[in-house]
C-alpha cells in the first residue's frame, strides 16, 4: 500500500518539525524565518478563508420530531347504555373494577360483578374477632 497523501514530511530545513506544503515544505517556524512577509500573506489568506467558511450558512437539519403526546384517556361510564365521558371530579370507581358516572355508581345501578356478600362476611370476621372469640370456651 502506498499512501502518499498521508505521508508526513519533515521540515526541509531539517529542524525536526513537520513541514507543510503551504510553507513550501518548511515548518511554519523555519518558513517565518525565511519568508516573514510570505508567512503573513499565507496566514491572512487562511484567516480570510476561515472567516468565509464560518460565515457560510450552516445547514442545520431540522429534525422535527413529531412526538405524539399521549392523549389523556377519556374515561367513560362503564355502564352499557350510558358511556358518559367522566371528568376527573365525577369518576366513581366501583369495586368491580369499572368506572361509573354518578348515575350508575351504585352496585344497584349497574350489574355489579363484585362479590359483596363475600367481602361482607370477610370484613365481619376481620372487624369482629369476637365472633371467633365467642366460640372459644372459657374454662
Ligand atoms: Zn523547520
Ligand atoms: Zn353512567
Ligand atoms: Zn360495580
Amino acid at each position: 500500500m502506498t499512501s502518499s497523501s498521508n505521508q508526513v514530511n519533515l521540515c526541509v530545513n531539517g529542524c525536526g518539525f513537520y513541514g507543510s506544503a503551504i510553507y513550501e515544505n518548511f515548518c511554519s517556524k523555519c518558513f517565518s524565518q525565511r519568508y516573514p512577509d510570505k508567512l503573513n500573506q499565507i496566514q491572512q489568506q487562511r484567516k480570510r478563508k476561515r472567516v468565509i467558511e464560518e460565515t457560510l450558512p450552516s445547514v442545520e437539519e431540522e429534525t422535527v420530531e413529531e412526538k405524539e403526546l399521549p392523549k389523556p384517556k377519556k374515561i367513560r361510564c362503564a355502564y352499557d347504555t350510558c358511556n358518559r365521558k367522566l371528568p376527573c371530579a365525577a369518576q366513581y370507581p366501583c369495586k368491580c373494577g369499572n368506572m361509573y358516572c354518578k348515575y350508575h355508581r351504585f352496585i344497584t345501578d349497574h350489574d355489579c360483578t363484585f362479590d359483596y356478600q363475600k367481602e361482607h362476611t370477610q370484613k365481619l370476621i376481620e372487624n369482629n374477632p369476637t365472633i371467633k372469640a365467642d366460640k372459644v370456651d372459657f374454662i
